[in-house]
């Protein structure tokens, strides 16, 4: 078992657990992987596999090992929590971002401001002056903001104009907020921060019960740890998207979504606008620029749980309708083989001639390859089909039968919905989005293959979503009707 790291894990495995002993003093970054396979003995594809294993673990950085003597416990650290960003390939490298930067620290409380720089740099955190942070274009500036005596917030404005990130801190007597840092192109303006914070925290400002630990003592130690965090670039800095509140008796640590507020004259448009809870929402999953991207959130589509979500989907057992796609498009020219084309077009896992051996199969395009949208659809008085409701499985390019079709206009009924249960698992509440953009693409497709294919489409602007769930035993606690199309016979 390896603790120590981002997230404890197990190595199982007799080869692992037999070469492990021997293999691991000898990778220090000295030994190619020929090397490493000859000194102990083994095939070099099993020591890309165990290296495979080390480095998903978090276990691997690339460079050579620290002389001894030469290491610390912040480069230890660094080393530990690389693996949890994968901005830089080694403990070293981050080191190196750390020093790079500038930190100056704005406090109206003396004492308080003093115990912040001390804390940042017992952990080698360069502290200077906002001069010297504006002057080096790299680092960030701690605003730090106690009881009533808030910074100017003009003035936090002018450093996030001119492209230094501001991380604001408030401490109320109980409770202590730190972030969102506010880069000039992402999350709030200190102000909007200022605002969506207003009332947060407990601050109950009475005895503390937890042996007398404080918020205001911790907090120095507190800001140091998250600067290491942005600066370094290592570690889950959740200040990048987020507040952390901490409140003290009983001490307890949360996090907040915090908006721009859309009409801010810093950070928004500078109009009239409010917000919305949809402003709000879209907000909170909007992507950030691509410096904050973590390198090591891609490493989430390999995970073993995630590809086996890209091959979840629903069973029924009702009358199986076989709809075969053509790939060699234009050999069947009836309209229960263009339903069935253009069906595949947009919900179907693509051909196995277009997956290599050994490779992922791929949905049409959808988020994540979860395959998202699902078509239900209805058959009635359609030549070659049918009648019923149904619905598809793109893995097999077939149909279940689920009910009647019940009364209705003659054509194909097709029902788009969103299996956002599926997707949630893997996106939290970035699944919602997600699940709309993947509806919007699946209706190009249908359109674009039923146009190709001669068949007539009308896309519905509205509909009954509770009657739906009752025509298709949709399960409305995971699923969610986003698109409904109407498809008649060619003319
Ligand atoms: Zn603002």
């Amino acid at each position: 078992m390896i603790d120590g790291v981002v997230s404890r894990r197990v190595l199982r495995g007799r080869t692992v657990q037999r070469l492990l002993p021997d293999l691991l003093p000898l990778i220090d970054g000295t030994r190619t992987w020929h090397e490493l396979a000859a000194a102990v003995e083994v095939p070099e594809a099993t020591i890309r596999q165990v290296l495979g294993i080390l480095y998903s673990a978090g276990l691997l950085e690339d460079g050579a090992a620290a002389a001894p003597g030469t290491g610390s416990s912040l480069l230890d650290f660094l080393s530990r929590t690389v693996d949890a960003t994968r901005y830089h390939r080694s403990g070293h490298e981050a080191a190196a971002a750390l020093r790079s930067g500038v930190v100056a620290v704005l406090c109206d409380d003396d004492d308080l401001g003093d115990a912040v720089r001390t804390a940042l740099r017992s952990s080698e955190v360069p502290v200077g002056s906002p001069h010297e942070v504006v002057e080096s274009a790299q680092g960030l500036i701690v605003a730090l903001s106690t009881g009533s005596r808030t910074q100017a917030s003009d003035r936090l404005a002018a450093y996030r104009d001119v492209g230094i990130p501001v991380l604001p801190v408030t401490l109320q007597p109980g409770t202590a907020t730190l972030g969102p840092v506010s880069y000039p192109d992402h999350n709030p303006c200190p102000d909007c921060t200022s605002h969506g914070l207003r009332g947060t925290g407990r601050g109950s400002g009475g005895v503390s019960r937890d042996g007398g630990l404080h918020v205001r003592d911790l907090l120095p130690a507190f800001i140091a740890h998250e600067v290491v965090l942005l600066l370094a670039g290592v570690g889950t800095a959740r200040t990048i998207s987020e507040a952390i509140v901490m409140d003290e008796a009983p001490l307890r640590t949360s996090f907040e979504f915090v908006t721009r507020r859309p009409g801010c004259v810093s950070c928004g448009t500078g109009g009239t606008e409010t917000g919305s809870s949809a402003f709000a929402y879209e907000e909170s999953v909007a992507f950030p620029p691509a410096r904050l991207t973590k390198p090591r959130t891609h490493q989430q589509h390999f995970e073993p749980a995630n590809i086996a979500l890209s091959m979840e989907q629903r069973h029924h057992d009702g009358l199986r309708l076989a709809l075969p796609a053509d790939v060699d498009a234009g050999h069947d020219t009836s309209v229960a083989a263009a339903v069935a084309q253009t069906l595949a077009t947009a919900f179907a896992l693509k051909p196995p001639a277009f997956a290599p051996e050994g490779k992922v199969r791929r949905w049409s395009p959808t988020g994540g390859n979860l395959g998202s949208p699902q078509a239900y659809f209805t058959t009635r008085g359609v030549p070659g089909l049918p009648d019923g409701r149904w619905m598809y499985r793109g893995d097999e390019y077939a149909a279940y039968r689920v009910a009647e079709p019940g009364a209705g206009p003659s054509g194909v009924e097709l029902v788009i919905v969103a299996e956002l249960y599926r997707v949630w698992k893997k996106y939290n509440t970035f699944a919602y989005r997600i699940a709309a953009l993947d509806a919007g693409v699946a209706l190009s497709h249908v359109a674009i293959a039923a146009a190709v294919l001669g068949l007539p489409v009308r896309n519905e602007f509205g509909w009954n979503a509770i009657q739906l769930e009752r025509d298709y035993l949709l399960d409305a606690n995971e699923q969610m009707v986003v698109g409904m199309v109407r498809i008649g016979s060619p003319s």
